[in-house]
């Protein structure tokens, strides 16, 4: 099996980072198979890390699956880092991007392609297009797919899918009208994945 360079990046953390949409809920997922670094001929013992390291790998691993890069993440931990609860904090932040909530909604299969579907003004959240990937949406904020969009392939059949779809407690969404609303905050609980913030914020704080 050819394992592109996305899928490799999930086989380096050692953890799905759910990058490839809907093949990454499929039997097709190399981590499925192929749970060991690429480059490794077969699985091998556990790899020992410094301590440095485990938090270097948890700051790589929330950067990977929010598409984040070095820069903004770092925003991000300075932004919370005098905080009661930073790690808390961080997850509300990088929930609460727009990308990451049109994801969750399910009106993208990835958070790449919820990304673009943002940059390329598909998106309006309370009305108005919104095109910037990193907006911060807040409670009682409304998402939507754009009307004119509607039409393009990928948008055709969502009200199906999203009926199938239950998302996070702090989102709603109504399938029929491609609208979403933030319902409360974000919290580290009903993450995809778990991402344990304290290495992370131990790693910026050295
Ligand atoms: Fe590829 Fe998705 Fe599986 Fe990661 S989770 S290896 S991106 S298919």
């Amino acid at each position: 099996m050819k394992i592109n360079a996305v899928c490799r990046q999930c086989r380096r953390a050692g953890v799905k980072l759910f990058l490839k949409g809907e093949k990454c809920f499929s039997a097709k997922c190399p981590m499925v198979k192929r749970k060991y670094p690429p480059g490794v001929h077969g699985p091998k013992g556990p790899v020992r890390l410094s301590e440095f390291g485990i938090q270097l790998r948890e700051k790589q691993k929330a950067k990977k699956i929010y598409g984040i890069r070095e820069k903004q993440f770092r925003k991000y931990y300075e932004h919370v880092s005098k905080r009661d609860q930073p790690g808390e904090e961080l997850i509300r932040l990088l929930e609460s991007r727009l990308d990451n909530v049109v994801f969750r909604l399910g009106f993208a299969t990835s958070r790449h392609q919820a990304r673009q579907s943002v940059s390329h003004s598909h998106i309006k959240v309370n009305k108005r297009k919104v095109n910037i990937p990193s907006y911060q949406v807040k409670v009682g904020d409304t998402i939507e797919v754009k009307q004119e969009s509607r039409k393009k392939a990928f948008f055709i059949n969502l009200t199906k899918k999203l009926a199938k779809l239950k998302p996070p407690s702090w989102l709603t969404v109504d399938p029929k009208n491609l609208l979403g609303e933030v319902t409360s905050t974000p919290t580290s609980k009903e993450l995809e994945q778990s991402i344990d913030t304290s290495l992370i914020i131990e790693f910026y704080s050295r």
